[in-house]
């Protein structure tokens, strides 16, 4: 007689095989492209990944290169895709891979466990998709699919729900084809059982589903009260000389943004005291009338920022860390998004005030 779980994988692995999404990594899987689309899709939709993936695999295309690509190349091809640590854990990886495993991942759950930036997931993900190793692999979609399924109880986001599902997971593995299995749970998520309205109706796996027999798919996984936003105030400052903007490279370890450069930027409790840092700290005299406002959100800051021009007293205190770009040089530079649209509007204004002189020279 045939089990649960062997016709549970069965439907779910007929399914994946008619209908997953032609993704650019699912085609000729590699050690390196899963590596690299792994990391990407951490905290990342798909059709946003897409675009980066297929651009950084044709810069860098293997081990080598990305290990001995410079930092800067790395983030310029990240630039935007934001979670930018991901960005030195990814090299630091290649580089260890190259010097200590002969430039191919390793196919042990501890030794790839320890590679920078790599999780309990993504350690399960690469070993059943990339070796076929019979390791489960949970994400955020896999939780919500089988909380629905086994009416899991446990509120949404804890560990308790996680650790319930890894152990179902693991239970429901089989062990042929456990790469497949795991990549169509995750497709299941995204495309079927969605947060709102999942499709149960062409769900492959509804005959399953406690949630679907009960009529309760809305209240798993059980909901959390909402975190409250922390308004955040950012100001960044804009030094001109001649036809060059000052850059400077974030150095701080602790930053979201760490080795990306920005115009100099101050968060503070408010405004005020955030343009105090600044003038104490770049000895400038900032102009109060804003040049542009922007309103974003980064993990659980709801962010205000604005952008002020300043003058400046002493261009010698500009030395580590600060560069005079010039302005045609600017987009060389990686940008997280908030200072790209700085970038891009003092580009704009730029070429208008050019325009303007030009217009008066004729
Ligand atoms: S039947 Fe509905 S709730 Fe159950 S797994 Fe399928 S889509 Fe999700």
């Amino acid at each position: 007689m045939i089990n649960f779980s062997d016709e549970f994988s069965k439907n779910i692995l007929n399914w994946f095989a008619r209908c997953q999404r032609n993704l650019p990594w699912r085609k000729d899987v590699s050690d390196y492209s899963s590596f690299i689309s792994e990391f990407m899709l951490q905290q990342t939709q798909v059709k946003t990944v897409i675009p980066y993936y297929n651009r950084f695999i044709e810069k860098l295309p293997n081990w080598k290169s990305l290990a001995f690509a410079s930092e800067k190349t790395v983030l310029k091809l990240w630039e935007g895709l934001g979670y930018y640590r991901r960005v030195k854990n990814l090299k630091k990886s290649a580089e260890i891979i190259v010097q200590h495993y002969n430039g191919k991942l390793p196919d042990q759950f501890d030794e790839i466990h320890k590679l920078p930036g790599v999780g309990h997931y993504t350690a399960g993900a690469l070993l059943s998709i990339v070796y076929k190793k019979p390791y489960p692999a949970v994400d955020g979609n896999v939780i919500r699919v089988f909380s629905r399924i086994f009416e899991i109880k446990n509120p949404a986001k804890s560990t308790s729900l996680t650790q319930e599902v890894w152990k179902r997971a693991s239970e429901m593995l089989p062990p042929y084809d456990p790469g497949n299995f795991n990549q169509a749970l995750m497709e299941l998520g995204a495309l079927i059982c969605i947060p709102k309205n999942p499709r149960c109706l062409v769900c492959p796996v509804q005959k399953h589903c406690q949630s679907f027999h009960h009529g309760t798919q809305s209240l798993f996984p059980s909901t959390t009260v909402k975190k409250k936003l922390v308004p955040t105030y950012m100001i960044s400052v804009l030094l001109k000389q001649s036809n060059r903007i000052l850059l400077r490279k974030i150095s701080n370890q602790a930053s979201w943004f760490q080795s990306l450069w920005e115009f100099p930027t101050y968060t503070d409790k408010n405004f005020k005291r955030a343009i105090a840092k600044a003038e104490k700290d770049l000895d400038v005299q900032i102009d109060r009338n804003e040049l542009l406002l922007l309103k974003f959100y980064i993990t659980k800051h709801k962010v205000t920022l604005k952008l002020f021009n300043a003058d400046f007293h002493n261009p010698v205190i500009f030395k580590k860390d600060y560069r005079w770009i010039p302005m045609k040089s600017l987009a060389q530079y990686p940008l997280a998004k908030a200072q790209n649209q700085i970038r891009d509007f003092i580009l704009h204004t730029f070429q208008k005030i050019q325009k303007k002189i030009l217009k008066r020279k004729k």
